[in-house]
This record gives structure tokens, C-alpha cells and sequence, in this order.
């Protein structure tokens, strides 16, 4: 999917005026690579006009850089669609919630759930497992295994085959206990069968949740929307939990899931273990989103122009979301003599479309160089040069290279501008295997 969207914004760029010709190939690409990437069409064709009324191109005066809207608009439109306009509802510390998981059989409700209660455990609430699951075997002792493991208190049942009958007593006994956090873990079905929605809006109805989580197995492809809209229609779900993003899934169906429950995504799965779990951020989604796909070839590409001493340094170094003064000043110089790092970062995620800086002038370039050639190499190297910038430092730089105090900060902002998008790499799981490959 990067690949297609960073392929057809260097189209643009290549292209001098921008018309409409030019404006719906560069749609149309990124229309096939978000389809590609299981969004839904109807959400894919409502972008679509969205973005064409953003950038309407009579009224762009001359001397605005049109691909910069272009690019903003996308990334705009794809953040919006994972914004459904309310928060979900969140748990109060020393005031009992019940909050329901539900979803498809596999999809991760169980591994969830443990993972949900042992971030909030780590947050200073007090949560408990309840487990209504009694159509699969296997389903307590699963949930018993997690919940022993992070020392959170569970309930459930070998003998009684009555969900309904388990999650109200499991949820009496915890409300006495004074725990703040009661989830029920509920069955699933192959399918979308109707006993599995029957069971479901029985156990709500008895338990009253505050709030009901959807969970949904990032893989499922296109199929996200209906199988969403189903659970709600089944059960007032009020948040959405996507998991198993460690794989291959690009998560386009976050978007369909969002849009068919009218609530937003608060968590992702990242892996089988209790802390691979992380808050659901809408901007490094969507520039993971718009990337994934760029990233083997960003490793490829690594291979052709890093020397190969120091391929494994600098993924390693992007995969923790390091960035530099140095890197930033090599960037630059690439991109003026149109050299190899600049295709090489115009590969990742959201770098391309955040890169350089506003109006992309040379002279600004050149500017910062000339500032950066004041900076000793330890505030060059540093991974974190923000920090260390004080009243003093800022002083010496500006009389060393002739500038005024405000043109130092200017260049750290834009500095931190770029270090911000370096640190959504953080984790990237291609990355840490072009890491291996490497060696
Ligand atoms: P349930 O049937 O909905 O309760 O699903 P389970 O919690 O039993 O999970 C089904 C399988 O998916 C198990 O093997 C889990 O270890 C696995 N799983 C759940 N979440 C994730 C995830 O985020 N990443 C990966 N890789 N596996 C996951
Ligand atoms: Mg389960």
C-alpha cells in the first residue's frame, strides 16, 4: 500500500501543474492500494470526494504546494474516518464497571481481555475476570491460566452450562469485593450464528455492562463491516479493540469497524503475550497504514546504498525510532544533491509526506545546514538533542553561525517535527527482521 501511495504522490511530484487528469490518477492508485489494504469501497469512495472538495484546485492560489494538500488531505481524511466524534467510555478507578468482550470465535476475546485488565491493573485499578464462556471447552481454564499468571482474581465454572447464569454471579461476587474493573469474556461462534447473538444480548442483559468491547481479528480482510455492524445491531458495543496487527494484516479494517460500530478502536493487539498490547494512536496507524508496505523494500533499498558496515546501525537505529541532528543534516544534503538517502527515507512510513520542510525552499535547507555546522558532534549524535538545547547553547549556536536566536529554534522545531515522525517507526516488526536478514 505505501509503496502505490508514495509511488503515486512522486507522480504528482514529478508532474508541474497539477490538473485534474493528474488529480484522479493519483486518486485512483491510492484507491486500489487502500482497497488492497481492506478498506472498505464505500469508505474508499467517500475519501475519494472528500478529498477532491479539500482540494479543489481552482481555488489554490498559485505558489501553494499542492502536493503537501494532496498528502495532508489523505492522511486528514484516513485519521477522520478512525474518529467516530465520541471517546469511549472509560473505567473510574474505586467505582465498579462491567465492561464486556465480545466478538467472533479466535478473534482474541480471551487473550484480550487478560490484556485489558492487566494495562489497568499496571494503572492502579482493581480488575477481575469473569468467564461466560461455557461453549467451548477449554474456555475457564484458558482464562484461569491468564488470570493467574498476572494475579488478577477470576470466576467461572467446570459444572454450569448457563453463561447468563455464571457472568451475574461473577460480577456480584467481584462488586463485593470492591474491584473497579469486572470484564466478562464471552463465547464465540464460527460464525455469525444466531444463538451466538442470542446468548450475547442475554449476558448483557443480565449484566448491564458499561461498556461493551468488540474485538476483532485484524485479518478478516473485507469482511469487517458487515461482521461489525452484525455485533452492534446484536449489542450496543461502545468501543473496539483490533488485534494480531503483529501480522501480515495491513488493518484497514479498523476503519470499516469504526464506521459500522460508531465507536472508536482504544487498543491493539500486537502479539500473544499479556503486555503486547498497546493504546490505540490515530496517527502512527494511519502512517503505519499508509507505509506497511514500503518497509521490505525500504530494506532492499537499505542494502543498495548503506554501506554494509553500517546497514544493521542504522535499521536498528530506526526500528527504536532514533533520529539525530546528524541524520537529519545527511537527509538534507541528500536531498539537495538528489542522493540515495532520499529515496532511502522517502520510503518510510509518513516520512515522505513529512520530510521536508514547509514550501521545501532550498535556501531554508541551506539555512539550517549552515546551523547545524555550529553544533558540536555530541549535540549532533545525540538521540535526544531537544533536551539538552538550553538559553545558553541556543546563544552559542546563533553567534557561531551568524544567525539570530529565532532561527536556531526554527530549525529545532523542524528538527522535532522530524524526530516525532522518526519515533512512530519505533517497533516496526519489518524493520527488526530486515535487521536480522542483514547480519
Ligand atoms: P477467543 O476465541 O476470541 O477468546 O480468542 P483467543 O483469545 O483464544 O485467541 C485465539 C488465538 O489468537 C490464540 O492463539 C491467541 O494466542 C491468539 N492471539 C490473540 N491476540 C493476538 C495478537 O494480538 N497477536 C497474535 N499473534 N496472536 C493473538
Ligand atoms: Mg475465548
Amino acid at each position: 500500500l505505501g509503496g502505490r501511495i508514495t509511488h503515486a504522490i512522486h507522480q504528482m511530484r514529478n508532474v508541474t501543474i497539477i490538473d485534474e487528469k493528474a488529480l484522479n490518477e493519483c486518486l485512483n492508485e491510492i484507491t486500489r492500494a487502500l482497497l488492497q489494504s481492506d478498506v472498505s469501497f464505500s469508505l474508499v469512495k467517500e475519501m475519494q470526494t472528500n478529498i477532491k472538495k479539500i482540494v479543489n484546485l481552482q481555488d489554490l492560489a498559485a505558489g501553494h504546494n499542492k502536493r503537501r494538500i494532496i498528502e495532508q488531505a489523505i492522511f486528514g481524511e484516513l485519521c477522520k474516518m478512525l474518529d467516530p466524534g465520541k471517546p469511549a467510555f472509560a473505567p473510574k478507578k474505586a467505582k465498579p464497571s462491567v465492561v464486556m468482550f465480545v466478538g467472533l470465535q479466535g478473534a482474541g476475546k480471551t487473550t484480550t481481555c487478560t490484556k485489558y485488565a492487566y494495562y489497568h491493573q499496571k494503572n492502579g485499578y482493581k480488575p477481575a475476570l469473569v468467564c461466560a464462556d461455557t461453549f467451548r471447552a477449554g474456555a475457564f481454564d484458558q482464562l484461569k491460566q491468564n488470570a493467574t499468571k498476572a494475579n488478577i482474581p477470576f470466576y467461572g465454572s467446570y459444572t454450569e452450562s448457563d453463561p447468563v447464569k455464571i457472568a451475574v454471579e461473577g460480577v456480584d461476587r467481584f462488586e463485593k469485593e470492591n474491584c473497579d474493573l469486572i470484564i466478562v469474556d464471552t463465547s464465540g461462534r464460527h460464525k455469525q450464528e444466531a444463538s451466538l447473538f442470542e446468548e450475547m444480548r442475554q449476558v448483557a442483559e443480565a449484566t448491564k455492562p458499561d461498556l461493551v468491547i468488540f474485538v476483532m481479528d485484524s485479518s478478516i480482510g473485507q469482511a469487517a463491516f458487515d461482521q461489525a455492524q452484525a455485533f452492534r445491531q446484536g449489542v450496543a458495543v461502545g468501543a473496539v479493540i483490533i488485534t494480531k496487527m503483529d501480522g501480515h494484516a495491513k488493518g484497514g479494517g479498523a476503519l470499516s469497524a469504526v464506521a459500522a460500530t460508531k465507536s472508536p478502536v482504544i487498543f491493539i493487539g500486537t502479539g500473544e503475550h499479556m503486555d503486547q498490547f498497546e493504546v490505540f494512536d490515530v496517527k502512527p496507524f494511519v502512517n503505519r497504514l499508509l507505509g506497511m508496505g514500503d518497509l521490505s523494500g525500504l530494506v532492499d533499498k537499505l542494502q543498495e546504498v548503506v554501506p554494509k558496515d553500517q546497514q544493521a546501525e542504522l535499521l536498528e537505529k530506526i526500528s527504536k525510532g532514533y533520529f539525530s541532528m546528524r541524520m537529519m543534516y545527511d537527509q538534507y544534503q541528500s536531498f539537495l544533491n538528489s542522493g540515495p538517502l532520499n529515496q532511502l527515507y522517502s520510503m518510510l512510513p509518513g516520512v515522505s509526506a513529512q520530510m521536508m520542510p514547509e514550501g521545501e525552499s532550498e535556501a531554508k535547507i541551506k539555512r539550517y545546514m549552515t546551523t547545524m555546522d555550529s553544533m558540536t558532534n555530541e549535540e549532533l549524535d545525540s538521540s535526544n538533542p531537544s533536551k539538552a538545547f538550553n538559553e545558553s547553547r541556543i546563544m552559542r549556536i546563533a553567534r557561531g553561525s551568524g544567525k539570530i536566536v529565532r532561527e536556531v529554534m526554527e530549525m529545532l522545531e523542524e528538527y522535532k517535527r522530524m524526530a516525532k515522525t522518526f519515533s512512530n517507526m519505533k517497533g516496526l516488526k519489518m524493520l527488526k527482521n530486515g535487521d536480522k536478514s542483514s547480519n
